[in-house]
C-alpha cells in the first residue's frame, strides 16, 4: 500500500504538470521531479503497515522496514474518531524531527450566524491586508524578527565550504529557522505564524458574509529574491488557504478575482486613475480620495459580487497553486477508489 501511494503521487504530478502545460499556466509548469530525500521524504500508509496502540499514544510501523514503536506527540485526541476513519497515515520527515499525519474522513461543519456583511481584502508589503471598509490588520511583529534571522543564517551558510560537516549543520539550522518562518510545517501549536494566519482567517470567515480575495500567483510569488516579500506572500498565500478551508466549513463563499486594476480603478466612478507604487492615496476627478489600499479593497469585493451575478448557477473552483491541506488532497483521491468498491460489492 506504501507503494501504491507513492505510485498515485507520481501520477499525480505527471497529471498535473500536463494539466498545466494543457491550460497553459503562466510561469513554471511543475514537470515532475524527484524530492530530496534528505530534506523532505515521506511515506504513506493506507489500512496496513502501521498499528496504533490500545491507548493511541504509540504507533508501531509493522511492515518490513521494521521501524519499531514510536511514542506520538501532540495535541490532537485521536479517540475522537473511529479507527475506520484513518484513511491515511502518512510520515513525513521535517528539518526538527519526524511527524505522522492521520487524514481523517471526518466532515467538519459549524454554525454561523448571519452578518449582513460583505469583505474585499487587498494585500500588502506595509499591512498585513487592508479591507473593503478601510480597516488595516498589521503584520505581526514576529515577521521582521525572522527576517533577520534567516538573512543571518543562509550567509553562514554560503560561508560554508560544499560537502563539509559544518555545511550540512549550517544548512539544518537554516532549514529549521525556514520551518518557523515561511509555514512550510502543519503542527500549528508549535509554528506561530500559522497559527497567527489560521485564527485570523478564522475570524474573518466568522464576521462576514462573503469573502472576496486577489487571485494572486502566489507560486511565482515566493520564489522572489525579497526576503521581506516572500516571507509576506508566504503568509498570505497560507492565508487563502486557511479562509478557503474555514469558507468551507461555515459556508462563506471566497471568491478570487483578477489582481489587474484593482488598485488603478476608481472604487466610486470605474475611471482608471494612474499611480505608481509610492503613491499612496487615491484622488479621482469625481471627488473620491481613498486611502490607495482600502480603495483596493472596494473594487476587489465590487468585482466579486459582479462576478458572482454574471457566474450565478455555475460553480467554479477557482483555487490557484497547491493546497497543503490535506483535506482537499484525500477528497480527490479517494472518491475514485469508493465509488469501484462499492460497485464491486
Ligand atoms: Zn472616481
Amino acid at each position: 500500500m506504501a507503494r501504491q501511494a507513492h505510485a498515485e503521487k507520481a501520477w499525480a504530478s505527471v497529471e498535473r504538470f500536463y494539466h498545466n502545460c494543457a491550460i497553459k499556466t503562466t510561469g513554471k509548469k511543475g514537470y515532475p521531479k524527484f524530492k530530496k530525500e534528505e530534506t523532505r521524504a515521506s511515506l504513506e500508509y493506507k489500512t496496513c503497515g502501521y498499528k496504533l496502540s490500545e491507548d493511541r499514544k504509540f504507533i508501531t510501523f509493522t511492515d518490513g522496514f521494521k521501524a519499531g514503536t514510536f511514542k506520538l506527540w501532540g495535541s490532537r485526541d485521536l479517540h475522537y474518531y473511529q479507527l475506520d476513519q484513518i484513511k491515511r497515515v502518512r510520515v513525513v520527515r521535517r528539518a526538527d524531527g519526524y511527524y505522522v499525519q492521520f487524514c481523517i474522513d471526518h466532515t467538519r461543519e459549524e454554525k454561523k450566524e448571519l452578518t449582513g456583511k460583505n469583505i474585499g481584502l487587498d494585500v500588502g508589503l506595509t499591512h498585513f491586508y487592508t479591507d473593503s471598509d478601510g480597516n488595516k490588520i498589521e503584520n505581526p511583529r514576529f515577521l521582521r524578527k525572522d527576517e533577520k534571522k534567516l538573512k543571518r543564517l543562509s550567509r553562514q551558510l554560503s560561508k560554508k565550504k560544499k560537502g563539509s560537516k559544518n555545511r550540512t549543520k549550517a544548512r539544518n539550522k537554516l532549514g529549521r529557522a525556514h520551518l518557523k518562518v515561511t509555514l512550510r510545517a502543519d503542527l500549528r501549536s508549535t509554528r506561530r505564524r500559522n497559527d497567527w494566519v489560521c485564527k485570523e482567517a478564522q475570524r474573518v470567515i466568522q464576521s462576514n458574509d462573503l469573502v472576496a480575495v486577489e487571485n494572486l500567483q502566489v507560486r511565482n510569488m515566493v520564489k522572489n529574491h525579497n526576503l521581506a516579500k516572500s516571507i509576506n506572500d508566504a503568509a498570505w498565500y497560507k492565508f487563502r488557504v486557511w479562509l478557503e478551508y474555514f469558507g468551507s466549513i461555515y459556508g462563506v463563499p471566497v471568491i478570487a478575482v483578477n489582481p489587474q486594476y484593482t488598485s488603478q480603478n476608481c472604487s466610486s466612478c470605474g475611471q482608471v486613475v494612474k499611480k505608481s507604487l509610492s503613491q499612496r492615496t487615491h484622488t479621482c476627478s469625481c471627488g473620491c480620495t481613498l486611502d490607495r489600499d482600502h480603495n483596493a479593497g472596494k473594487n476587489i469585493l465590487q468585482s466579486a459580487l459582479k462576478h458572482l451575478s454574471t457566474t450565478l448557477g455555475h460553480k467554479e473552483s477557482n483555487v490557484s497553486g497547491e493546497t497543503d491541506l490535506c483535506l482537499t488532497r484525500e477528497t480527490e483521491l479517494d472518491k475514485p477508489t469508493r465509488r469501484k468498491r462499492k460497485a464491486s460489492a
